[in-house]
């Protein structure tokens, strides 16, 4: 095994499992892990080489990847609507901000609890939707509307594009006065995105 420093430098960049040196020649510090006298780094950061007293660790990067988790409650724009599926182009997570994007599905099971014979009287191309992530398979990530606090928050008429005012249990166009259904959020119309 080789016992000598892998030529790390201070403040390196280094990423999860990339080796920063053995234990001979360090104490291995915070952000650290060692396996069979390596250690290596356990998370994406700066190496940092204390040589008085032999010691390094890593010091995280502040901004992360962030991406979804079950349970998360995301933010999207609804891209297509396809049979019992809604696509959902996720653009928020937890309320920040995503620096690129992921799609998210929500099966019209998923909706609410009262049956739903239409996935377009929960939501169209185009309208903005709250959900939560009930599960990640192979990258696929489903969405849920259940809760009272989730589904659409904004939506567009599809006849003219405009904002869509909320009636008591149903949509209108304040501009051409056509009348449509979503699955809303109880905050409809009222937030930020
Ligand atoms: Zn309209």
């Amino acid at each position: 095994m080789d016992s000598h420093s892998s030529g790390l430098k201070n403040s390196q960049f280094v990423v999860p499992g990339e080796r920063l040196g053995v234990i001979e020649e360090f104490t291995p510090s915070s952000g650290t892990y060692v396996q069979d006298g390596v250690i290596y780094s356990q998370v994406t950061g700066r190496a940092l080489l204390d040589l008085l007293n032999k010691r390094v660790s890593v010091r995280p990067v502040t901004r992360e990847v962030r991406v979804p988790s079950v349970g998360s409650i995301v933010l999207g724009q609804v891209s297509s609507v396809q049979g019992q599926n809604a696509f959902v182009r996720v653009f928020k997570i937890g309320g920040k901000r995503l620096s690129g994007f992921f799609t998210g599905l929500l099966h019209i099971s998923d909706v609410q609890l009262r049956y739903v014979d239409s996935m377009f009287a929960v939501c169209k191309p185009g309208d903005i939707l709250r959900a939560k992530v009930i599960s990640e398979k192979n990258k696929g990530y489903h969405l849920s509307t259940v809760d009272k606090n989730l589904g659409v928050v904004y939506a567009f008429c599809s006849q003219c594009g405009y904002a869509l005012e909320s009636r008591r249990g149903y949509m209108s166009c304040p501009r051409c006065g056509k009348v449509e259904k979503r699955k809303e959020a109880s905050d409809y119309g009222t937030g930020v995105i």
